[in-house]
């Protein structure tokens, strides 16, 4: 495995403080190593925006971060923990070091402003000594990787179909040739086609331009496709991470396993769509232990009273793979 560009240490993050408050992220230790995509997968509420927003420190209050630490390494010099980072050096670190496309980016666009406006724009902001000449020449250049004709840098958002606005946000966010990006279901507004036409092209780019991607989406079967490990998050917790591969043959935690079950298969026989019963938990009132185990058809004894630790399972792939589960014993914990 490459080196870690992005390491998420017991991070906690919450929504307002003392009794009002939740907690959204719970004790989240995350590695993303240099060129890889991580997938990031979970119902609606599971906290995978939340860890998004937290590990960027974009939450808006009364999103806080309660704990932890991000530890950036950069191309060169020393690694730093991003959550303690000056306004300042903030500012320089989000799009030339880590940059995030948002879900429904492609609405974010100025309509009143040319795609060439807006693309110089993060230029202008980041490398003023750049000549415009240079800038447009690197707009134009971003737009072509994208899969987008020069000639339309003179266009307005809504000359543009909802594929190629969200290609020019996907420029965008690349145009300072970030080490990190963070995709927030980039394409959940696309068609299916488009979806994969997109992600597709992202891959490309990635193995042309080196950065590492976090995909954030509810659709596992778009994870088990375009990543290389995928993290299942439920009630803010990781309850699992393996390589995509081994999550789509043989999940652990019951919980992926129906994720996995709400999907049709890619490939043989037909299977039947078995998905998960109940909701996700409220954050107000996590269930004690396992917040899976309402929900979970696996549950035993000791579930409801204790939290399982999320750990290496220790046999066979067990090296490359970690599960919180009481069904799974873990050997070594996580973080
Ligand atoms: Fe189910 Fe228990 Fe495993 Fe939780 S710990 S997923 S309730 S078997």
């Amino acid at each position: 495995m490459s080196a870690p560009v992005l390491e998420i240490k017991n991070l906690n993050v919450g929504y307002g403080l003392g009794d009002q408050g939740v907690r959204a992220v719970r004790d989240v230790n995350l590695t993303l190593h240099r060129g890889e995509v991580l997938g990031l997968a979970g119902e609606s509420g599971s906290g995978k925006s939340t860890l998004a927003y937290g590990l960027t420190r974009l939450l808006a209050p009364p999103g806080v971060v309660t704990g932890g630490q991000v530890i950036y390494h950069p191309a060169e010099g020393e690694p730093y923990d991003v959550l303690g980072l000056s306004d300042e050096r903030l500012r320089k670190f989000r799009w030339a070091e880590t940059a995030i496309v948002f879900q429904g980016a492609m609405n974010s666009l100025n309509p009143v402003h040319k795609i060439s406006v807006q693309l110089t724009d993060v230029l202008r902001a980041h490398e003023p000594k750049m000549s415009e000449t240079s800038r447009l020449a690197r707009a134009r250049e971003m737009l072509k990787l994208v899969g987008i004709a020069a000639d339309r840098m003179d266009a307005y958002p809504h000359q543009l179909s909802g594929g190629m606005r969200q290609r020019v946000m996907i420029g965008m966010a690349l145009i300072l040739q970030p080490q990190v990006v963070i995709m927030d279901e980039p394409t959940t507004a696309l068609d299916v086609v488009m979806q994969r036409q997109i992600l597709g092209q992202l891959i490309e780019l990635r193995e042309r331009l080196g950065f590492s991607v976090i995909f954030i989406t509810h659709d596992l079967s778009l994870l088990v496709e375009f990543s290389d490990r995928i993290a299942i998050m439920y009630g803010g917790r990781i309850v699992e991470e393996a390589p995509a591969a081994a999550i789509y043959r043989d999940a652990l935690h019951p919980y992926s396993k129906g994720l996995l079950g709400s999907f049709p298969a890619l490939r043989g026989p037909r299977r039947e769509l078995t998905g998960i019963p109940g909701s996700p938990p409220d954050l107000k009132g996590m269930p004690s232990g396992c917040s899976f185990h309402p929900r979970c058809p696996k549950a035993f004894d000791p579930c409801a009273g204790n939290i399982p630790v999320l750990g290496r399972p220790g046999t066979g792939d067990g090296r490359t793979r970690s599960v919180a589960c009481w069904l799974h014993p873990t050997e070594e914990p996580v973080g």
